[in-house]
């Protein structure tokens, strides 16, 4: 196995795409719906390893019907923004934590792991490269997809031997065009997005289709997203793609404390979390605040809510940065978060979100921020 080619960016062959297509006004961008000119892709096999990595225009796939991935869900994914700072430059938000966790999603589903740094490069040198497509107003980045699948031809099922990886880009704008929208959950118990020993702490495509029906009885309900509850205590865990944060204050003490579910293999482990925490750490505890990664129950949080001691609750990932919610709907009770009828967002994640954006835009430098 020593033989194998690493992945090396040096060995970058890149092709333009001679037809660039114009893309929507930054105002008009929709989600994941139009991509840059250009892909990166990444070709592994058992027999060589990583070959060269390759920039070509953005094309199609070609694959045969019995690929693995169409039939055992070989299939993992990352999810991290590319930003325009105020001089031009491209800064990537720790792309480091987003290559860790593709690694450990990959490992768990027999795909070829790589070195983080080499393909931070080459995501690096493709964002240079589409660095016209990122919209330079507040709020608005390039979404960036890199994507690990199974590609051998074969109905049997065992690890795959041969594997592609590679990179979209999509510009997107602000989640909250018009400033924060506070969401409203539905507590989800009767489905289990994740358990114990299982594989909800990975970011793989078979973790999210599973959620879409749930998440359309949520919405025929009139929640925006699910809040997972896992076993007879009603654990909370994580809503919808975002980590769960909620700030409460003790029955006897009075002492606030920001606290959001361990990393028990449960929920993703996700990179805005591990931010909100650090910055809570560094920022919050010299104004008194207690920052906790522990369990608690939904019970909690309506008891809390209905003593006026659950100050507010937020939603914390890549997308948002944070959501704040207003309300869970949980059996026949409606939780209140704690804000005001006239707010859209507490004090605790406006904070945030203003801190995150800062260094994701290169205001206030920081080790997280990677210029490119
Ligand atoms: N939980 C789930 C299930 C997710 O899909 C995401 C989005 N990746 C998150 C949490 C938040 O993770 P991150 O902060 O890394 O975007």
């Amino acid at each position: 196995a020593s033989a194998l080619r690493p992945l090396d960016a040096s060995k970058l062959e890149v092709t333009k795409n001679t037809t660039p297509k114009p893309l929507s006004k930054p105002e008009d961008l929709v989600f994941g719906k139009e991509f840059t000119d250009h892909m990166l892709t990444i070709e592994w096999n058992k027999e060589e390893g990583w070959l060269n990595p390759k920039i070509t225009p953005y094309q199609n796939l070609s694959l045969d019907p019995a690929t693995c991935v169409f039939h055992y869900a070989f299939e993992c994914f990352e999810g991290l923004k590319a930003y325009k700072d105020k001089s031009g430059k491209v800064r990537l938000f720790r792309p480091d934590k987003n290559m860790a966790r593709l690694n450990k999603s990959s490992a768990r589903i027999a795909l070829p792991t790589f070195d983080s740094e080499a393909l931070i490069e080459l995501i690096s040198k493709f964002v240079q490269l589409e660095a016209a497509k990122i919209p330079e107003q507040r709020g608005y980045s390039l979404y960036l997809r890199p994507t690990m699948i199974g590609t051998q031809k074969t109905l049997g099922v065992g690890p795959p031997g041969s594997a592609l990886l590679y990179v979209i880009a999509s510009p997107v704008g602000p989640y909250y065009p018009t400033g924060f929208k506070a969401v409203s959950l539905e507590a989800t118990d009767y489905a289990v997005r994740a358990w114990p020993g299982g594989v909800g702490d990975k970011k793989l495509g078979a973790n999210y289709a599973p959620c879409i029906v749930p998440q359309l009885e949520a919405s025929s309900r009139g929640h925006q997203q699910n809040l997972w509850l896992f076993g007879e205590e009603q654990y909370v865990t994580e809503v919808g793609t975002m980590n769960m944060f909620a700030a409460i204050k003790d029955k006897k003490t009075g002492q606030k404390e920001l606290v959001t579910a361990p990393l028990d293999g449960t929920i993703l482990e996700g990179v805005t979390r591990d931010s909100v925490l650090a910055l809570a750490r560094e920022r919050l505890i010299p104004e008194g605040w207690k920052i906790s990664e522990r369990k608690y129950t939904i019970t909690e949080l309506a008891e809390a809510s209905k003593e006026g001691r659950l100050l507010e609750a937020f939603g914390a990932g890549t997308a948002a940065i944070v959501s704040p919610i207003r309300k869970i709907a949980w059996k026949d009770e409606t939780i209140d978060c704690g804000l005001k009828a006239t707010e859209e967002s507490g004090e605790i994640a406006l904070k945030m979100k203003n801190w995150i954006e800062a260094i994701q835009y290169g205001d206030e430098e920081h080790e997280w921020s990677y210029v490119s």
